[in-house]
């Protein structure tokens, strides 16, 4: 692997790839993917380092981390949301003021269709073969963005409910409510 990042020239990459690494544990080909989606949606819609953005991953694997890392987009902050499609895909858009309900917004994905060029990332995309990290992240790095497709959209922004914490009349415990519920989760599903 070390070798790999050695054919790496970009210090914007290799700063970002030491930033990613010690947090995912390691160099995962998600990952760097992750990266380089953070890029284009940087690029396209504009947005600067440390500002807000909001992330939804249709995927858990590596990908969330790449956005919690490089933008601070958390799922304890809210900044991440996670829609398990088992998509190598994420919608990214930046903060909108209180009230606005709509967002430009860009959804990037690896497109399939561009990685046949690529045969040991697209061996690796669709599992076909055991494909070594360092070989699939050679691709990437050859391919740049290449393999990916994108599209801006309008992103809907949920409306903020109001927040209310109740005692559940079961268990004892405080749970933060959304309705006229009396039990919490919990104990619905027992
Ligand atoms: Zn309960």
């Amino acid at each position: 692997m070390d070798e790999t990042i050695k054919q790496i020239k970009d210090p914007k990459l290799l700063l970002q790839i030491e930033r990613v690494v010690p947090f995912h544990g390691y160099l995962a080909t998600g990952a760097f993917i992750g990266i380089q989606m953070f890029n284009i949606a940087k690029r396209v819609l504009g947005f600067q380092d440390k500002e807000r953005i909001y992330v939804t991953c249709e995927t858990y694997n590596c990908i969330p981390d790449a956005f919690q890392i490089l933008a601070g987009a958390t799922i304890g902050n809210n900044g991440m949301w996670i829609v398990d499609f088992g998509k190598m895909a994420v919608v990214v858009n930046r903060q909108v003021l209180a009230d606005v309900t709509s967002a430009r917004g860009i959804r990037i994905y690896l497109d399939p269709a561009k990685t046949e060029k690529y045969p040991k990332l697209h061996a690796w995309y669709m599992n076909t073969e055991k494909v070594p990290h360092k070989d699939a992240i050679s691709e990437l790095l050859k391919a740049g963005e290449d393999v990916y497709s994108y599209e801006t959209i309008d992103v809907t922004i949920p409306v903020k409910s109001t927040k209310c914490v109740k005692v559940c009349e079961q268990c004892g415990e405080s749970f933060v409510c959304h309705g006229e519920e009396v039990l919490c989760g919990t104990c619905t599903d027992t």
